[in-house]
């Protein structure tokens, strides 16, 4: 167990209003991989290119072809336990809620309720035109929208070259700038704007990746580990 688990554990038991962001990293112990660690999917495919709006227009196979193998893959997988502290944190009222960049619905899976899906989720589905929703039946099949007749469903996840769900957005923003403590957790930091983020917090911040690299100068407190390995041992110190 890390003394720094310890400390957070000491800082969450002090603080009033915890307030938790997550990326693609918290995810990968669930075995999706993410974007840019050295196993991710960075490498095979550039997701700024393929999950990106301008392919609605121009190549809209690509983009049916990129989310339902997202969505193949997400069949198969399941909240680790990781998640599982996460809810049980929110329920113990020791955080707030969770903003999130993951589209993958795993936090509500786990049974944590107050979620910011900042950049939406992939298991609802609208036209691309005319806004009306779809099921999951009609984009798999990649049939025409139904009321508008155009080739162009899709799930509710924030492409590329899109802007956030502008309440989502600023409910986030709220919550952050009134914490005590913002934990951020799994993510590269490297996606606007939720990258600015931790720049936004008026409490204090700290960052559990399994590479902490530069971040360690931005952060009060930085963790290098595991999410499940750390979120365990962080369990364990609240003793819940
Ligand atoms: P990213 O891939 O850019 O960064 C992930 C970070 O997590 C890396 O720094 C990596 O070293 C770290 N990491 C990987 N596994 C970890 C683990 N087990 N424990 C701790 N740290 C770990 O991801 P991002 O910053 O979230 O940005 C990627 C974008 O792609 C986001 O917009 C997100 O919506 C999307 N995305 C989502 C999913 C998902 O829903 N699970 C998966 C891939 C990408």
């Amino acid at each position: 167990m890390q003394n720094k688990v310890i400390e957070l554990g000491g800082l969450i038991e002090n603080a009033n209003g915890v307030m938790v962001l997550t990326g693609a990293g918290m995810d990968t112990e669930s075995n999706i991989p993410d974007f840019r660690s050295k196993d991710g999917l960075w490498g095979k495919l550039d997701p700024g290119t393929v999950a990106n709006i301008n392919n609605f227009y121009e190549n809209y196979s690509l983009i049916h072809e990129f989310f339902s193998n997202g969505l193949k893959l997400l069949k198969d997988c399941k909240p680790h336990n990781g998640h599982y502290v996460l809810a049980e944190l929110e329920k113990e009222g020791l955080i707030s809620a969770v903003a999130t960049q993951n589209i993958s619905g795993l936090h509500a899976l786990a049974g944590s309720n107050n979620i910011y899906e900042l950049h939406g989720n992939i298991q609802t589905f609208h036209c691309n035109y005319c806004g009306q929703p779809a099921s999951l039946t009609e984009f798999l099949q990649k049939n025409n929208c139904k009321h508008c007749s155009r080739m162009a469903l899709r799930p509710d996840a924030v492409l590329f070259g899109e802007a956030l769900p502008e309440d989502v957005w600023s409910k986030t923003l709220d919550k952050v700038q009134n914490s005590d403590i913002l934990i951020v957790i799994g993510t590269s930091l490297e996606v606007y704007p939720v990258s600015m983020i931790p720049g936004l917090a008026r409490g204090k911040t700290v960052y559990i990746n399994d590479e902490i690299g530069r971040w360690v100068y931005e952060f009060d407190l930085t963790i290098e580990g595991k999410a499940k390995q750390v979120l365990e041992d962080l369990y364990t110190v609240l003793g819940i």
